[in-house]
């Protein structure tokens, strides 16, 4: 097998940083210097980051980050690429790592769910009496999730704690598994459910994408894709199986592949084949596409404009 020339890099810590402004602008200077892409989050509970680059470059930017103190034992998760999966590198100081509006509440160094790894998370999954509760949104599980579990009806991860409220609030004595992308949502949202008093919640450690990755369950269970944050879209995950479970929007065909509404003012992202791109001309709705600056070329108007 030939080694990938590039990678992506996802990773997180929950740990205090004194003055995030200026830690993130000296942080943007050094991920400039290395030659990588992403986006990176800092906030004063910690770090979150997507960085792709080549084998040397984040070979790089791992040892720089481990060799502050702070970062020592920082995870990453490592996926080999053909390219970059980023158009430019933004480091940027917010509030908070995600946007959850409980920060004053929830601090994952202070309470979180059990940490479960990949095989003491499928046994657990395989206990009829759990609860397995997706912690992203909507758009995320439709592609992928894990076998029977539930799909909060939420756009954004800041609703995820009224939907629970609502929804599962007569539950709370029974055992929670909860999951996210990379685990950097669920601890804050198992800290969350713990304070709502469910009694017994436990989290996916290091999310869908290390369960991908795990020797032993192979990514067993989830059925789909896994939806990520930048231009790849999604990733594999089962190794053996590739299910597909999302719908195309148009016409209602099994299919996984997201793209954005061709109508720059709406961009709505949406499932959608090959077949519906070019006859809905990758529009959500006739508004779209009859819009004066829809930028969808079919590949014959491609071909004709070269
Ligand atoms: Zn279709
Ligand atoms: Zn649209």
């Amino acid at each position: 097998m030939t080694r990938s020339a590039y990678r992506v890099l996802l990773y997180y810590k929950y740990v205090p940083i004194d003055d995030p402004e200026s830690f993130a602008d000296i942080h943007l200077a050094m991920c400039k210097e290395i030659g990588l892409l992403g986006r990176i989050l800092v906030a004063h509970e910690g770090i979150n980051g997507t960085v792709s680059g080549t084998v040397e470059q984040t070979d790089q930017y791992m040892d720089m980050l481990r060799s502050d103190s702070r970062f020592s034992d920082i995870v990453f998760k490592i996926d080999e690429a053909e390219g970059h999966a980023f158009k430019k590198m933004h480091v940027r100081s917010r509030p908070e790592l995600v946007n959850s509006q409980l920060d004053e509440t929830i601090d994952p160094i202070k309470k979180t769910g059990t940490y479960l790894e990949p095989k003491d998370f499928k046994k657990a999954m395989e206990d009829e009496d759990v609860l397995i509760i997706d912690a992203r949104n909507d758009y995320e599980f439709d592609i992928g999730h894990f076998k029977n579990a539930i799909r909060p009806d939420i756009k954004t991860f800041r609703e995820l704690p009224e939907w629970i409220r609502t929804n599962l609030a007569d539950q709370k004595d029974k055992k929670v598994l909860t999951y996210c992308t990379g685990g950097i949502r669920c601890e804050k949202f198992s800290g969350y459910l713990l304070d709502e008093g469910f009694s017994d919640v436990n989290q996916l450690h290091g999310g869908i994408v290390t369960y991908g990755k795990d020797e032993e369950v192979q990514g067993e269970l989830y059925e789909g894709k896994c939806f990520v944050f930048d231009e790849r879209m999604a990733v594999p995950v089962n190794q053996k199986s590739d299910k597909v479970v999302g719908k195309c929007y148009y016409c209602g065909k099994p299919e996984d592949r997201y793209v954005n509404c061709a109508n720059p003012e709406c961009n709505r992202l949406h499932v959608c084949c090959d077949e519906c791109e070019e006859s809905y001309r990758r529009s959500c709705s006739d508004e779209c596409r009859s819009h004066g600056r829809n930028r969808y070329k079919s590949p014959r108007e491609q071909e004709e404009a070269i």
